[in-house]
Protein backbone atom coordinates (compact mmCIF):
# COMPACT_ATOMS: atom_id res chain seq x y z
CA UNK A 1 0.00 0.00 0.00
CA UNK A 2 1.18 3.74 -0.66
CA UNK A 3 0.99 6.12 1.77
CA UNK A 4 -1.58 7.88 0.29
CA UNK A 5 -4.44 7.92 2.35
CA UNK A 6 -7.27 5.27 1.23
CA UNK A 7 -10.08 7.40 -0.20
CA UNK A 8 -12.90 4.79 -1.73
CA UNK A 9 -16.18 5.80 -3.21
CA UNK A 10 -19.81 4.20 -3.41
CA UNK A 11 -21.38 5.89 -6.87
CA UNK A 12 -24.38 4.71 -7.09
CA UNK A 13 -26.94 5.88 -10.00
CA UNK A 14 -30.60 6.83 -8.46
CA UNK A 15 -32.27 4.68 -10.56
CA UNK A 16 -34.52 2.59 -8.22
CA UNK A 17 -33.98 0.10 -5.18
CA UNK A 18 -30.87 -0.77 -4.05
CA UNK A 19 -30.16 -4.37 -4.64
CA UNK A 20 -28.74 -6.40 -1.99
CA UNK A 21 -24.92 -7.07 -4.61
CA UNK A 22 -24.95 -2.71 -4.21
CA UNK A 23 -25.16 -2.60 -0.77
CA UNK A 24 -22.45 -5.60 -0.96
CA UNK A 25 -20.38 -3.38 -3.30
CA UNK A 26 -20.96 -0.31 -0.37
CA UNK A 27 -19.56 -3.04 2.23
CA UNK A 28 -16.29 -3.93 0.82
CA UNK A 29 -15.66 -0.25 -0.09
CA UNK A 30 -16.22 1.04 3.71
CA UNK A 31 -14.53 -2.22 5.37
CA UNK A 32 -11.36 -1.46 3.19
CA UNK A 33 -11.21 2.05 3.89
CA UNK A 34 -12.06 2.05 7.51
CA UNK A 35 -9.56 -0.87 7.61
CA UNK A 36 -6.92 1.65 6.43
CA UNK A 37 -8.00 4.76 8.55
CA UNK A 38 -9.63 6.04 5.13
CA UNK A 39 -12.51 7.71 3.66
CA UNK A 40 -15.45 6.74 2.17
CA UNK A 41 -17.45 8.87 -0.20
CA UNK A 42 -21.01 8.52 -1.43
CA UNK A 43 -20.77 10.01 -5.20
CA UNK A 44 -24.42 10.49 -6.96
CA UNK A 45 -24.21 9.78 -10.56
CA UNK A 46 -27.08 11.31 -11.79
CA UNK A 47 -25.95 12.72 -15.29
CA UNK A 48 -28.19 9.99 -17.19
CA UNK A 49 -31.29 12.44 -16.86
CA UNK A 50 -33.66 9.65 -18.60
CA UNK A 51 -33.04 7.25 -15.93
CA UNK A 52 -33.42 9.70 -12.44
CA UNK A 53 -35.72 8.32 -10.31
CA UNK A 54 -37.05 10.98 -7.44
CA UNK A 55 -36.92 9.69 -4.52
CA UNK A 56 -34.00 7.09 -4.83
CA UNK A 57 -30.87 9.10 -3.72
CA UNK A 58 -32.64 9.81 -0.09
CA UNK A 59 -34.02 5.45 -0.76
CA UNK A 60 -29.99 5.09 -0.97
CA UNK A 61 -29.23 7.39 1.86
CA UNK A 62 -31.98 5.40 4.33
CA UNK A 63 -30.07 2.40 3.14
CA UNK A 64 -26.48 2.92 3.81
CA UNK A 65 -27.94 4.88 7.54
CA UNK A 66 -30.07 1.63 8.17
CA UNK A 67 -27.04 -0.63 7.41
CA UNK A 68 -24.63 1.43 9.56
CA UNK A 69 -22.35 2.35 6.48
CA UNK A 70 -22.12 6.24 7.18
CA UNK A 71 -20.22 8.28 4.27
CA UNK A 72 -17.78 10.80 5.24
CA UNK A 73 -18.37 12.76 2.36
CA UNK A 74 -21.91 12.95 0.25
CA UNK A 75 -24.73 15.32 -0.94
CA UNK A 76 -25.91 15.62 2.59
CA UNK A 77 -22.89 15.57 4.68
CA UNK A 78 -20.89 17.41 2.15
CA UNK A 79 -17.10 17.94 2.21
CA UNK A 80 -13.86 19.11 0.74
CA UNK A 81 -14.26 17.85 -3.04
CA UNK A 82 -18.54 18.92 -3.32
CA UNK A 83 -20.31 18.75 -4.91
CA UNK A 84 -21.12 15.59 -4.56
CA UNK A 85 -23.72 14.95 -6.97
CA UNK A 86 -22.69 14.79 -10.86
CA UNK A 87 -25.30 16.69 -12.17
CA UNK A 88 -24.17 19.73 -10.15
CA UNK A 89 -20.81 19.13 -11.36
CA UNK A 90 -22.03 19.79 -15.01
CA UNK A 91 -19.71 22.66 -16.13
CA UNK A 92 -16.47 20.77 -15.11
CA UNK A 93 -16.18 17.62 -17.83
CA UNK A 94 -17.02 19.48 -20.99
CA UNK A 95 -12.95 20.83 -20.58
CA UNK A 96 -12.24 17.43 -20.16
CA UNK A 97 -13.56 15.87 -23.23
CA UNK A 98 -12.72 19.39 -25.32
CA UNK A 99 -8.64 18.54 -24.19
CA UNK A 100 -9.43 15.12 -25.16
CA UNK A 101 -10.83 16.52 -29.05
CA UNK A 102 -7.95 18.75 -28.95
CA UNK A 103 -5.31 15.81 -28.68
CA UNK A 104 -6.84 13.50 -31.00
CA UNK A 105 -8.50 11.18 -28.25
CA UNK A 106 -11.77 11.77 -29.14
CA UNK A 107 -13.86 13.57 -31.31
CA UNK A 108 -17.41 15.17 -32.47
CA UNK A 109 -20.18 13.56 -34.01
CA UNK A 110 -23.27 15.22 -35.46
CA UNK A 111 -25.01 12.07 -36.90
CA UNK A 112 -28.59 12.42 -35.39
CA UNK A 113 -30.72 9.80 -33.83
CA UNK A 114 -32.30 8.90 -36.45
CA UNK A 115 -29.02 8.35 -39.06
CA UNK A 116 -28.08 6.14 -36.06
CA UNK A 117 -31.04 3.92 -35.98
CA UNK A 118 -31.02 3.57 -39.30
CA UNK A 119 -27.53 2.47 -39.48
CA UNK A 120 -28.38 0.12 -36.61
CA UNK A 121 -31.38 -1.41 -38.97
CA UNK A 122 -29.56 -1.96 -42.24
CA UNK A 123 -25.89 -2.91 -40.47
CA UNK A 124 -25.68 -5.86 -39.24
CA UNK A 125 -23.61 -5.78 -35.67
CA UNK A 126 -23.02 -1.60 -35.90
CA UNK A 127 -21.15 -0.37 -33.94
CA UNK A 128 -19.67 3.14 -33.88
CA UNK A 129 -16.20 2.76 -33.88
CA UNK A 130 -12.88 2.15 -36.46
CA UNK A 131 -15.05 -0.25 -38.65
CA UNK A 132 -17.48 2.89 -39.80
CA UNK A 133 -16.14 6.04 -37.89
CA UNK A 134 -14.78 7.47 -41.36
CA UNK A 135 -18.78 6.96 -42.78
CA UNK A 136 -20.24 8.82 -40.00
CA UNK A 137 -20.78 12.50 -40.01
CA UNK A 138 -18.43 13.80 -37.52
CA UNK A 139 -14.95 15.26 -36.89
CA UNK A 140 -12.94 12.56 -38.59
CA UNK A 141 -14.62 12.40 -41.28
CA UNK A 142 -15.33 16.12 -42.12
CA UNK A 143 -13.12 18.46 -42.95
CA UNK A 144 -12.53 21.42 -40.12
CA UNK A 145 -13.68 23.50 -42.26
CA UNK A 146 -17.41 21.76 -41.92
CA UNK A 147 -16.89 21.06 -38.86
CA UNK A 148 -16.61 24.56 -37.49
CA UNK A 149 -20.18 25.53 -39.55
CA UNK A 150 -21.62 23.16 -37.87
CA UNK A 151 -20.27 24.07 -34.31
CA UNK A 152 -21.26 27.50 -35.35
CA UNK A 153 -24.08 26.85 -36.11
CA UNK A 154 -25.07 24.74 -32.54
CA UNK A 155 -25.64 21.72 -34.63
CA UNK A 156 -26.19 19.37 -31.74
CA UNK A 157 -22.96 16.73 -31.12
CA UNK A 158 -21.73 14.55 -29.04
CA UNK A 159 -18.07 13.71 -27.61
CA UNK A 160 -17.18 10.47 -28.78
CA UNK A 161 -13.72 8.48 -27.63
CA UNK A 162 -11.67 7.27 -30.65
CA UNK A 163 -10.86 3.43 -29.31
CA UNK A 164 -7.46 2.31 -31.27
CA UNK A 165 -7.95 -0.16 -33.68
CA UNK A 166 -5.69 -2.97 -32.37
CA UNK A 167 -4.08 -1.99 -29.19
CA UNK A 168 -3.64 -4.40 -25.92
CA UNK A 169 -4.54 -2.94 -22.74
CA UNK A 170 -4.03 -3.93 -19.55
CA UNK A 171 -4.67 -2.95 -15.61
CA UNK A 172 -4.16 -5.17 -12.41
CA UNK A 173 -7.23 -5.73 -11.09
CA UNK A 174 -6.68 -6.37 -6.83
CA UNK A 175 -9.66 -9.72 -7.05
CA UNK A 176 -9.11 -11.09 -10.36
CA UNK A 177 -5.45 -10.41 -11.22
CA UNK A 178 -4.40 -9.64 -14.85
CA UNK A 179 -7.43 -8.57 -17.02
CA UNK A 180 -6.82 -7.66 -20.45
CA UNK A 181 -8.41 -6.32 -23.67
CA UNK A 182 -8.17 -5.51 -27.29
CA UNK A 183 -9.48 -2.02 -27.91
CA UNK A 184 -11.14 -2.66 -31.13
CA UNK A 185 -13.82 -4.80 -29.64
CA UNK A 186 -15.40 -1.28 -27.67
CA UNK A 187 -17.43 1.21 -29.55
CA UNK A 188 -16.65 4.47 -29.74
CA UNK A 189 -18.49 5.57 -26.49
CA UNK A 190 -20.33 8.59 -25.94
CA UNK A 191 -18.46 10.98 -22.80
CA UNK A 192 -19.95 14.14 -23.83
CA UNK A 193 -23.73 13.99 -24.93
CA UNK A 194 -25.66 16.63 -26.73
CA UNK A 195 -26.96 18.53 -23.77
CA UNK A 196 -24.02 19.28 -22.16
CA UNK A 197 -24.12 15.87 -19.60
CA UNK A 198 -20.81 13.58 -19.14
CA UNK A 199 -21.84 10.43 -20.40
CA UNK A 200 -20.66 7.89 -17.25
CA UNK A 201 -17.72 6.92 -18.71
CA UNK A 202 -16.22 10.49 -18.54
CA UNK A 203 -17.90 11.60 -15.52
CA UNK A 204 -16.41 8.41 -13.11
CA UNK A 205 -12.81 8.94 -14.31
CA UNK A 206 -12.68 13.08 -14.18
CA UNK A 207 -14.53 12.32 -10.84
CA UNK A 208 -12.28 9.43 -9.55
CA UNK A 209 -9.70 11.15 -10.34
CA UNK A 210 -10.68 14.81 -8.86
CA UNK A 211 -12.02 13.26 -5.53
CA UNK A 212 -8.61 11.44 -5.20
CA UNK A 213 -9.99 8.30 -5.27
CA UNK A 214 -7.41 5.94 -4.47
CA UNK A 215 -9.50 2.08 -4.91
CA UNK A 216 -12.74 1.54 -6.13
CA UNK A 217 -14.97 -1.62 -5.58
CA UNK A 218 -17.30 -2.17 -8.03
CA UNK A 219 -19.78 -4.81 -9.37
CA UNK A 220 -18.23 -6.91 -12.58
CA UNK A 221 -21.05 -5.65 -14.74
CA UNK A 222 -18.60 -2.40 -15.05
CA UNK A 223 -15.53 -4.82 -16.08
CA UNK A 224 -16.47 -4.12 -19.70
CA UNK A 225 -16.46 -0.60 -19.47
CA UNK A 226 -13.12 -0.78 -18.13
CA UNK A 227 -10.76 -0.50 -21.14
CA UNK A 228 -12.65 2.95 -22.00
CA UNK A 229 -11.46 3.84 -18.63
CA UNK A 230 -8.26 2.83 -18.58
CA UNK A 231 -7.60 4.55 -21.80
CA UNK A 232 -9.70 8.07 -20.31
CA UNK A 233 -6.84 7.69 -17.80
CA UNK A 234 -4.00 7.53 -19.78
CA UNK A 235 -4.75 10.59 -22.05
CA UNK A 236 -5.88 12.73 -19.67
CA UNK A 237 -2.54 12.26 -18.18
CA UNK A 238 -3.26 10.89 -15.03
CA UNK A 239 -2.46 7.16 -15.07
CA UNK A 240 -0.16 7.07 -11.90
CA UNK A 241 -3.23 8.29 -10.38
CA UNK A 242 -6.10 5.76 -11.44
CA UNK A 243 -7.22 4.24 -8.87
CA UNK A 244 -6.89 0.19 -7.91
CA UNK A 245 -10.25 -1.62 -9.29
CA UNK A 246 -11.76 -4.58 -7.78
CA UNK A 247 -14.23 -6.17 -9.75
CA UNK A 248 -16.69 -8.15 -7.28
CA UNK A 249 -18.07 -11.25 -8.70
CA UNK A 250 -21.74 -11.47 -8.67
CA UNK A 251 -24.17 -12.85 -6.53
CA UNK A 252 -25.71 -15.73 -7.99
CA UNK A 253 -29.35 -16.97 -7.91
CA UNK A 254 -29.58 -19.91 -5.36
CA UNK A 255 -29.03 -22.25 -8.29
CA UNK A 256 -26.28 -20.47 -9.02
CA UNK A 257 -26.93 -19.94 -12.61
CA UNK A 258 -26.93 -17.00 -13.42
CA UNK A 259 -27.31 -12.93 -11.20
CA UNK A 260 -29.91 -12.99 -8.82
CA UNK A 261 -32.21 -10.86 -9.88
CA UNK A 262 -35.15 -8.76 -8.17
CA UNK A 263 -37.62 -11.14 -10.05
CA UNK A 264 -36.02 -14.26 -8.61
CA UNK A 265 -36.76 -12.87 -5.27
CA UNK A 266 -40.25 -12.19 -6.42
CA UNK A 267 -41.04 -15.97 -7.80
CA UNK A 268 -39.14 -17.76 -4.60
CA UNK A 269 -40.30 -15.38 -1.70
CA UNK A 270 -37.27 -13.90 -0.70
CA UNK A 271 -36.14 -9.87 -0.80
CA UNK A 272 -33.35 -9.10 -2.67
CA UNK A 273 -33.50 -5.13 -2.12
CA UNK A 274 -32.17 -3.86 1.08
CA UNK A 275 -35.47 -1.69 1.98
CA UNK A 276 -38.57 -1.82 0.59
CA UNK A 277 -38.71 -0.09 -2.60
CA UNK A 278 -41.74 1.65 -4.21
CA UNK A 279 -42.18 2.31 -7.81
CA UNK A 280 -43.81 5.22 -8.42
CA UNK A 281 -44.53 4.39 -12.30
CA UNK A 282 -45.44 0.68 -12.00
CA UNK A 283 -47.23 0.74 -8.53
CA UNK A 284 -44.90 -1.99 -7.64
CA UNK A 285 -43.50 -2.77 -3.91
CA UNK A 286 -40.26 -4.96 -4.02
CA UNK A 287 -39.52 -6.10 -0.52
CA UNK A 288 -36.98 -5.31 1.57
CA UNK A 289 -34.77 -6.90 4.50
CA UNK A 290 -34.95 -4.22 6.59
CA UNK A 291 -39.11 -4.98 6.28
CA UNK A 292 -38.92 -8.48 6.44
CA UNK A 293 -37.05 -7.90 9.53
CA UNK A 294 -33.35 -8.29 9.42
CA UNK A 295 -31.60 -6.92 11.96
CA UNK A 296 -28.89 -4.84 10.41
CA UNK A 297 -25.97 -6.86 11.70
CA UNK A 298 -27.42 -9.60 10.53
CA UNK A 299 -27.76 -8.46 7.34
CA UNK A 300 -24.57 -6.94 6.63
CA UNK A 301 -22.55 -9.93 8.27
CA UNK A 302 -24.79 -12.20 5.87
CA UNK A 303 -23.44 -9.96 2.56
CA UNK A 304 -19.81 -9.84 3.77
CA UNK A 305 -19.78 -13.95 4.10
CA UNK A 306 -21.15 -13.46 0.29
CA UNK A 307 -17.77 -13.67 -1.36
CA UNK A 308 -15.40 -13.12 1.45
CA UNK A 309 -14.50 -15.59 4.88
CA UNK A 310 -11.26 -14.47 7.17
CA UNK A 311 -9.98 -18.04 6.19
CA UNK A 312 -11.69 -20.29 9.40
CA UNK A 313 -14.75 -21.08 9.80
CA UNK A 314 -16.01 -18.28 11.82
CA UNK A 315 -18.97 -16.72 10.48
CA UNK A 316 -20.48 -14.35 12.92
CA UNK A 317 -18.71 -11.20 12.60
CA UNK A 318 -19.94 -7.49 13.77
CA UNK A 319 -19.41 -4.37 11.34
CA UNK A 320 -15.56 -3.66 13.90
CA UNK A 321 -15.29 -7.57 13.42
CA UNK A 322 -15.27 -7.56 9.93
CA UNK A 323 -13.27 -3.98 9.28
CA UNK A 324 -10.38 -5.45 11.46
CA UNK A 325 -10.45 -8.87 9.96
CA UNK A 326 -11.50 -7.59 6.25
CA UNK A 327 -8.91 -8.36 3.63
CA UNK A 328 -9.22 -8.56 -0.20
CA UNK A 329 -7.17 -11.48 -0.86
CA UNK A 330 -9.69 -13.25 0.49
CA UNK A 331 -12.64 -11.53 -1.56
CA UNK A 332 -13.56 -15.16 -3.82
CA UNK A 333 -12.89 -14.36 -7.67
CA UNK A 334 -16.00 -16.53 -8.49
CA UNK A 335 -19.80 -15.75 -7.85
CA UNK A 336 -21.59 -16.46 -4.96
CA UNK A 337 -25.31 -18.09 -4.89
CA UNK A 338 -27.41 -16.26 -2.79
CA UNK A 339 -29.16 -19.10 0.05
CA UNK A 340 -31.91 -17.30 1.82
CA UNK A 341 -32.27 -19.97 4.56
CA UNK A 342 -28.35 -19.35 5.60
CA UNK A 343 -29.37 -15.37 5.36
CA UNK A 344 -32.02 -16.12 7.69
CA UNK A 345 -29.65 -18.30 9.89
CA UNK A 346 -27.65 -15.12 10.17
CA UNK A 347 -30.57 -13.07 11.66
CA UNK A 348 -31.78 -15.78 14.36
CA UNK A 349 -28.08 -15.85 14.98
CA UNK A 350 -28.08 -11.96 15.96
CA UNK A 351 -31.30 -11.77 17.32
CA UNK A 352 -29.92 -14.28 20.06
CA UNK A 353 -26.61 -11.93 20.70
CA UNK A 354 -28.29 -8.88 20.75
CA UNK A 355 -29.95 -7.31 23.93
CA UNK A 356 -32.79 -7.09 24.61
CA UNK A 357 -33.08 -3.54 25.28
CA UNK A 358 -32.22 -3.12 21.83
CA UNK A 359 -34.80 -5.44 20.16
CA UNK A 360 -37.27 -3.65 22.30
CA UNK A 361 -38.11 -0.87 20.32
CA UNK A 362 -39.42 -3.14 17.14
CA UNK A 363 -41.02 -4.85 19.55
CA UNK A 364 -43.19 -2.36 20.99
CA UNK A 365 -43.98 -1.09 17.57
CA UNK A 366 -44.80 -5.10 16.32
CA UNK A 367 -47.30 -4.88 19.39
CA UNK A 368 -48.73 -1.13 18.95
CA UNK A 369 -49.69 -2.17 15.68
CA UNK A 370 -51.47 -5.40 17.06
CA UNK A 371 -53.13 -3.07 19.16
CA UNK A 372 -51.36 -4.38 22.36
CA UNK A 373 -50.59 -2.24 25.36
CA UNK A 374 -47.89 -3.38 27.86
CA UNK A 375 -45.80 -2.84 30.17
CA UNK A 376 -41.81 -2.79 29.57
CA UNK A 377 -40.49 -4.89 31.91
CA UNK A 378 -43.38 -7.63 31.07
CA UNK A 379 -42.40 -7.39 27.31
CA UNK A 380 -38.75 -7.96 28.60
CA UNK A 381 -39.31 -11.13 29.74
CA UNK A 382 -41.22 -12.49 26.80
CA UNK A 383 -38.47 -11.30 25.14
CA UNK A 384 -36.11 -13.46 27.00
CA UNK A 385 -37.56 -16.33 26.85
CA UNK A 386 -38.99 -15.95 22.86
CA UNK A 387 -35.87 -14.61 21.69
CA UNK A 388 -33.80 -17.40 20.47
CA UNK A 389 -36.52 -19.23 18.74
CA UNK A 390 -36.90 -15.76 16.42
CA UNK A 391 -35.84 -15.76 12.52
CA UNK A 392 -37.20 -12.34 12.52
CA UNK A 393 -37.87 -9.48 14.95
CA UNK A 394 -41.21 -9.44 13.17
CA UNK A 395 -42.11 -12.67 14.20
CA UNK A 396 -42.22 -11.86 17.58
CA UNK A 397 -46.38 -11.42 17.39
CA UNK A 398 -46.46 -15.05 15.61
CA UNK A 399 -44.49 -16.31 18.04
CA UNK A 400 -45.40 -15.00 21.20
CA UNK A 401 -48.75 -13.20 20.93
CA UNK A 402 -50.44 -15.59 23.61
CA UNK A 403 -48.26 -13.67 26.21
CA UNK A 404 -50.17 -10.75 25.50
CA UNK A 405 -53.74 -12.19 24.83
CA UNK A 406 -55.67 -15.39 25.32
CA UNK A 407 -55.38 -18.05 22.78
CA UNK A 408 -58.37 -17.71 20.29
CA UNK A 409 -58.40 -21.12 19.25
CA UNK A 410 -56.67 -24.29 20.74
CA UNK A 411 -55.32 -27.48 18.78
CA UNK A 412 -58.08 -29.34 19.36
CA UNK A 413 -56.97 -32.35 17.35
CA UNK A 414 -53.48 -32.76 19.79
CA UNK A 415 -55.64 -33.05 22.91
CA UNK A 416 -59.12 -34.53 21.97
CA UNK A 417 -58.20 -37.80 21.24
CA UNK A 418 -56.42 -38.75 24.69
CA UNK A 419 -58.52 -36.23 26.94
CA UNK A 420 -60.04 -38.00 29.67
CA UNK A 421 -62.26 -37.15 33.17
CA UNK A 422 -59.43 -37.75 35.08
CA UNK A 423 -57.40 -35.66 33.35
CA UNK A 424 -60.21 -32.74 33.64
CA UNK A 425 -60.33 -32.87 37.71
CA UNK A 426 -56.51 -33.58 37.75
CA UNK A 427 -56.42 -29.84 36.52
CA UNK A 428 -59.21 -28.94 38.43
CA UNK A 429 -56.65 -30.01 41.22
CA UNK A 430 -53.94 -28.12 39.75
CA UNK A 431 -55.66 -25.16 40.32
CA UNK A 432 -56.91 -24.85 43.60
CA UNK A 433 -53.08 -25.69 44.18
CA UNK A 434 -51.89 -22.77 42.06
CA UNK A 435 -54.57 -20.67 44.06
CA UNK A 436 -52.65 -21.66 47.42
CA UNK A 437 -49.11 -20.83 45.95
CA UNK A 438 -46.46 -18.18 46.39
CA UNK A 439 -47.49 -15.70 43.71
CA UNK A 440 -43.41 -15.37 42.94
CA UNK A 441 -43.60 -19.13 42.47
CA UNK A 442 -40.83 -20.03 40.39
CA UNK A 443 -40.94 -22.60 37.14
CA UNK A 444 -38.72 -25.58 38.37
CA UNK A 445 -41.00 -25.08 41.95
CA UNK A 446 -44.43 -25.20 39.49
CA UNK A 447 -43.10 -28.09 37.42
CA UNK A 448 -42.26 -30.04 41.02
CA UNK A 449 -45.86 -29.32 42.33
CA UNK A 450 -47.83 -30.65 39.16
CA UNK A 451 -45.59 -33.49 38.85
CA UNK A 452 -46.23 -34.27 42.66
CA UNK A 453 -49.86 -33.98 41.88
CA UNK A 454 -49.75 -35.90 38.59
CA UNK A 455 -48.25 -39.02 40.40
CA UNK A 456 -50.80 -38.68 43.48
CA UNK A 457 -53.33 -38.86 40.82
CA UNK A 458 -51.69 -41.60 38.72
CA UNK A 459 -51.09 -39.64 35.35
CA UNK A 460 -48.07 -39.64 33.96
CA UNK A 461 -46.75 -36.07 34.00
CA UNK A 462 -46.09 -36.38 30.33
CA UNK A 463 -49.57 -37.21 29.59
CA UNK A 464 -50.36 -33.58 30.94
CA UNK A 465 -47.60 -31.13 29.59
CA UNK A 466 -49.42 -31.19 26.16
CA UNK A 467 -52.64 -30.37 27.01
CA UNK A 468 -51.24 -27.31 29.64
CA UNK A 469 -49.55 -25.84 26.83
CA UNK A 470 -52.25 -26.01 24.33
CA UNK A 471 -54.23 -24.21 27.33
CA UNK A 472 -51.49 -21.81 27.49
CA UNK A 473 -50.57 -21.32 24.03
CA UNK A 474 -52.88 -22.50 21.87
CA UNK A 475 -50.94 -24.81 19.66
CA UNK A 476 -47.62 -27.16 20.20
CA UNK A 477 -45.14 -24.38 20.28
CA UNK A 478 -43.49 -21.93 22.56
CA UNK A 479 -40.56 -22.30 25.17
CA UNK A 480 -40.60 -24.00 28.60
CA UNK A 481 -44.44 -24.27 29.62
CA UNK A 482 -43.81 -23.96 33.11
CA UNK A 483 -41.80 -20.65 31.95
CA UNK A 484 -44.58 -19.39 30.05
CA UNK A 485 -47.06 -19.86 32.88
CA UNK A 486 -44.45 -17.91 35.90
CA UNK A 487 -44.93 -15.35 33.65
CA UNK A 488 -48.70 -15.09 33.03
CA UNK A 489 -48.74 -15.08 36.58
CA UNK A 490 -51.00 -17.41 39.14
CA UNK A 491 -54.31 -15.92 37.91
CA UNK A 492 -53.70 -15.65 34.36
CA UNK A 493 -52.37 -19.55 34.26
CA UNK A 494 -55.73 -20.14 36.33
CA UNK A 495 -57.58 -18.46 33.62
CA UNK A 496 -56.88 -20.18 30.61
CA UNK A 497 -56.86 -23.88 32.54
CA UNK A 498 -60.33 -22.71 33.16
CA UNK A 499 -61.75 -21.29 29.90
CA UNK A 500 -59.33 -24.03 28.19
CA UNK A 501 -61.13 -26.68 29.86
CA UNK A 502 -64.61 -25.53 28.47
CA UNK A 503 -63.41 -26.54 25.37
CA UNK A 504 -61.47 -29.75 26.44
CA UNK A 505 -64.96 -30.71 27.31
CA UNK A 506 -67.22 -29.34 24.85
CA UNK A 507 -68.90 -32.41 22.76
CA UNK A 508 -67.53 -31.53 19.41
N1 LIG B 1 -22.80 4.73 -11.51
C1 LIG B 1 -22.34 3.39 -11.59
C2 LIG B 1 -23.43 2.52 -10.98
O1 LIG B 1 -24.56 2.89 -11.05
C3 LIG B 1 -21.03 3.26 -10.86
C4 LIG B 1 -20.13 2.20 -11.36
C5 LIG B 1 -18.75 2.37 -10.78
O2 LIG B 1 -18.61 2.15 -9.57
O3 LIG B 1 -17.83 2.73 -11.51
O4 LIG B 1 -23.24 1.47 -10.42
Amino acid sequence: MSDKKVRVRFAPSPTGGLHLGGVRTVLFNYLFAKKYKGDFVLRIEDTDQGRYVAGAEDYIMDCLKWCGLIPDESPAAGGHFAPYRQSERKAIYREYAERLVMQGHAYYAFDTTEELERNRREIPNFQYGHAYRDSLRNSLSLTQHQVDQLLDAGEPHVIRIKMPENEHIHFTDMIRGNVSFETGQSDDKVLLKADGMPTYHLAVVVDDYLMKITHAFRGEEWLPSAPVHLLLWEYLGWKANMPQWAHLPLILKPDGHGKLSKRDGARLGFPVYAMNWFDEKTGELTPGFREKGFLPVAFINMLAMLGWNDGTDRELFSLPDLIDKFSIERVNKSGAKFDYEKAKWFNAEWIKLTAIDKLLPDVEELLNENGVQAEKEYIKQVLALVKDRLNFVTSFWKEASYFFEQPKEYDLDAVKPKWTDAKTEFFQSFIVMLNDSDPSIEAAEMETQFKALAEEKGIKAGELMLPFRIMLVGGKFGPHVFDIAVLLGKDGTIKRIHKALEAFNSPS
